[in-house]
């Protein structure tokens, strides 16, 4: 078979299992309301059985022909299997408004959903979860149960930013504070994004350490400390990374890499980041977030640090 017959074949096996799974629908555009027929779905369960039959397929199309003159895809990831990415706000909750009057939920949920896009033409294995696919209400609690409930390895807290005057500009990530401070951090105190409410904190770490219950038990409360100490690390970790990628990618300015009790942050028993990728209060920025190529950028970044996190913490383990 020639290259590009083969290169054909590959095309339509893929497209008729993915045809025949996808049955229910391929998010790829922001709706402001569940696609009709949806109703009664777990849209969390249809969407890993989609990426289920997608990686299926591309190794399927591998067993067909491995030599089709297909562009070459990446090595893949060696740590990560899960991602949840969280689109900032939703429904009641509309986020900032900046001077484009665009409310941020919308543009949140447009970046992920061009995220969730990339990482997954970039890493056909890799599972990615969405907490919301459309314009939704949900509780900041909801958010990190999710990312505990389907075992995530990475949770990806997607933001724009405001201010009340019009000059921040930039692009910083977050990730938790704790009692110690980082060295080279900054701290800052939460925002609304990020109650501290610890009715919204997600759920008892306990559950997941699989511990007795038994509060004097020392081995457990040793083993829980190690797990958060782990866990605050690698968040410390992915905050630079992305950072940097952003930094690489976005020419806008670096404010860094801070810390802050958001309580989007506080339940994730993974490491968890939040990025602030824009101001939508200042005159320039404000408008250049609307454009695809900015997101791209974004996206390129985001793709970029989640790979050189994948390496580095390969490397370490
Ligand atoms: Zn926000």
């Amino acid at each position: 078979m020639s290259e590009q017959k083969t290169s054909k074949a590959r095309g339509w096996l893929a497209a008729a299992v993915l045809a025949a799974a996808c049955v229910a629908f391929s998010p790829g555009a922001v709706s402001a309301s569940p696609p009709s027929g949806a109703a009664g779905l777990n849209l969390p369960v249809v969407l890993s059985m989609y990426d289920r039959v997608r990686s299926l397929a591309w190794h399927l199309g591998d067993m067909v022909d491995k030599s089709d003159g297909e562009p070459e895809r990446s090595d893949g990831l060696r740590d990560i299997e899960t991602i949840v990415i969280d689109p900032g706000h939703g429904g009641r909750n509309s986020g900032a408004i900046g001077i484009a009057a665009v409310q941020e939920k919308y543009l949140t949920l447009e970046l992920a959903l061009a995220l969730r896009r990339q990482l997954q033409s970039r890493f056909p294995d890799l599972r990615v979860v969405l907490t919301r696919y459309w314009d939704t209400t949900m509780d900041l609690s909801s958010r990190t149960h999710l990312a505990n409930r389907v075992d995530a390895d990475l949770f990806l807290s997607l933001h724009y930013n405001a201010a009340v005057h019009d000059r921040a500009v930039g692009f910083e990530t977050y990730y938790l504070a704790t009692r110690q401070s980082i060295p080279g951090a900054t701290k800052k105190p939460g925002r609304p994004i990020a109650s501290a409410d610890p009715r919204v904190t997600g759920v008892d770490p306990e559950q997941k350490l699989g511990s007795s219950g038994v509060q004097g038990d020392e081995l457990a409360v040793l083993r829980r400390d190690l797990i958060r100490a782990r866990q605050h690390r690698f968040s410390g970790l992915l905050a630079g990374l992305v950072q940097q990628r952003l930094v690489d990618a976005v020419d806008s300015a670096d404010r860094g890499v801070k810390q802050a009790n958001f309580g989007v942050l506080r339940g994730a028993l993974m490491p968890a980041i939040v990025v602030e990728s824009g101001f939508l209060t200042h005159p320039k920025e404000g408008r250049q977030v609307l454009e695809e190529r900015h997101r791209q950028h974004l996206v390129d970044a985001l793709t970029d640090a989640v790979e050189a996190y994948d390496r580095k913490k390969a490397s370490l383990d």
